[in-house]
C-alpha cells in the first residue's frame, strides 16, 4: 500500500487542478469525518462533493452580496411586519418568493422616511441573490450622476448596458432630490431597455402622481412610469418612522 501522505498529496493535486478547493484545503478533516461516520466509498465521494458544492454556494452568495452594494445589512426575516399595519403581510410573503423577478416584473415601495422601504428592498435583494439572480443596489442620485458622467465621457451605451445586465436593479430614494430633465431622459433610456426583461425595485417618498415634478418633464415621467408600472406590485407604507416609534417605546419603558 502507498503511504497515506503520498496519496493525500496526489488527491490535493487533482483537487487543485479540478478547482475543488474546499476538498484540497480540508482533506484530512473530511477523510476523518467520513471514517468516523463509517461511510462506504460511495458515501464518502458523495460527502466530499456535497461539502465542496456547499462551500461554493456560500462563496457565491458572499461575492454576489458584496457586488450588490447594499447600504446596510438586514433581511426580510428581521423586518417586524406587525409594526407596520399598513403592509399586507401576504404581499411581502408573495414577493419574498421572488417569482416576479423571473418574469421581469417590478416593485415599488412608497411612503414617508423611516417606514422600512429600504429595509424591504435590501431584504428582497438579498433573497434574490440567494436564488442566484444578479442584483445591484444604487441610490437614484448616484445612478443619475453615473449616467450623466458616462454621457459626458461618451460611454453612455456601455453604462446602460452595465446596469442592464443585473436581473434586479434597486433604485433607492427616488424623489428625495429633483432631477434635471436631461438626467430624466437618461433614466428613461435605462428603464426602457430593462422593460419586461429585467426587474427593478424603486423606493420613493413621493407618490407617482408627483413624479412629473421630480423629473422636471412630465412626458418623460409618464413614459418612465408607464414602463415601470405596467407589471408592478406597489406597496404603500403609511405611518410613523420605525426608529422614532422604537425610540418612543424605549423611552416609555424606561420611564415606567
Ligand atoms: P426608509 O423607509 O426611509 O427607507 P429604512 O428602511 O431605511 O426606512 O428604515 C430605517 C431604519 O429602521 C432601518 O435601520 C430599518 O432596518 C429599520 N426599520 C424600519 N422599519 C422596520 C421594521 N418594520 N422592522 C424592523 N426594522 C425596521
Ligand atoms: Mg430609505
Amino acid at each position: 500500500m502507498k503511504p497515506v501522505k503520498d496519496t493525500d498529496e496526489k488527491i490535493k493535486n487533482y483537487a487543485s487542478r479540478l478547482k475543488l478547493t474546499f476538498i484540497r484545503d480540508h482533506l484530512p478533516e473530511l477523510i476523518s469525518a467520513a471514517t468516523d461516520a463509517h461511510f462506504t466509498p460511495r458515501e464518502t465521494i458523495e460527502y466530499l462533493f456535497a461539502k465542496e458544492a456547499e462551500q461554493r454556494e456560500v462563496n457565491r452568495i458572499k461575492l454576489a452580496t458584496m457586488g450588490a452594494h447594499f447600504p446596510y445589512d438586514c433581511t426580510l426575516e428581521s423586518f417586524d411586519i406587525a409594526a407596520q399595519p399598513s403592509i399586507e403581510p401576504g404581499i411581502i410573503r408573495e414577493l419574498s418568493k421572488v417569482e416576479w423577478i423571473k418574469n421581469g416584473e417590478n416593485v415599488l415601495f412608497l411612503g414617508p422616511p423611516g417606514v422600512g422601504k429600504t429595509h424591504l428592498a435590501i431584504g428582497l435583494g438579498r433573497r434574490a441573490v440567494q436564488y442566484g439572480y444578479s442584483v445591484r443596489f444604487i441610490s437614484a442620485s448616484n445612478l443619475l450622476s453615473s449616467l450623466e458622467k458616462a454621457k459626458k465621457e461618451g460611454t453612455l451605451l456601455q453604462k446602460i448596458n452595465d446596469y442592464f445586465k443585473y436581473k434586479l436593479l434597486i433604485i433607492d430614494e427616488l424623489g428625495y432630490l429633483p432631477f434635471e430633465p436631461s438626467a430624466s431622459h437618461l433614466l428613461y433610456q435605462l428603464v426602457n431597455k430593462r422593460y419586461l426583461a429585467k426587474s427593478t425595485i424603486i423606493t420613493s417618498n413621493r407618490p407617482p402622481s408627483e413624479w412629473g415634478l421630480i423629473f422636471g418633464d412630465s412626458s418623460c415621467a409618464t413614459a418612465i412610469l408607464d414602463r415601470l408600472l405596467h407589471k408592478c406590485t406597489s406597496v404603500t407604507i403609511l405611518g410613523d418612522s420605525y426608529r422614532i416609534k422604537e425610540a418612543k417605546k424605549t423611552k416609555l419603558e424606561n420611564e415606567t
